[in-house]
C-alpha cells in the first residue's frame, strides 16, 4: 500500500515541504520541490541518505584531549555506527592543521576523515 512520506529540503533557505510516495523501497511520485536538486535530495533521502559525519577524535601533546574532525563529503546515514566505531580508533599526535587528511578513503568510500581546526602542540 503507497505511503507518503513528506521531507523538508535542507538544499536552500527556501525550505520547500517534498512530499514522497513510496511503495516498499519503490518511489511513485515527488511533490513540492521547486528545482532539480531538491527532487535529487528527496530521491537520496528515501533510498540511499547520506550525511558528512562531524565528531572528535583522541589527540596527543595538545592542550586540549579531543580534536573536532569531520569528513569532507557525505558518507551513508547507514554506515554512522560503523564510522564512529573506526573514529573511536583513532589517536593524533599534535601539531595538526585545519582540512589536514586524517585517514583517506574513510571506510573505503571517496571521503576523507579530516580536521576541522588546527592544534598546537602542548607546551611543555
Ligand atoms: S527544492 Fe530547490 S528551491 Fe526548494 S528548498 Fe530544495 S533546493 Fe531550494
Amino acid at each position: 500500500m503507497p505511503e507518503e512520506k513528506e521531507l523538508v529540503c535542507v538544499n536552500c533557505p527556501k525550505g520547500c515541504r517534498i512530499i514522497v510516495t513510496m511503495e516498499g523501497k519503490k518511489i511513485l511520485s515527488i511533490k513540492g520541490y521547486s528545482c532539480e536538486n531538491g527532487k535529487q535530495y528527496a530521491e537520496e533521502e528515501m533510498i540511499c541518505p547520506m550525511r558528512v559525519l562531524t565528531t572528535t577524535v583522541k589527540i596527543n601533546g595538545a592542550p586540549l584531549r579531543v580534536l573536532p574532525v569531520m569528513s569532507n563529503g557525505p558518507i551513508p546515514l547507514e554506515r554512522m555506527e560503523e564510522a564512529m566505531e573506526e573514529v573511536r580508533k583513532i589517536h593524533v599526535d599534535a601539531p595538526v592543521k585545519m582540512n589536514q587528511v586524517l585517514v583517506s578513503h574513510f571506510l573505503g568510500t571517496d571521503v576523507d576523515l579530516i580536521a576541522s581546526r588546527s592544534m598546537t602542540k602542548k607546551e611543555a
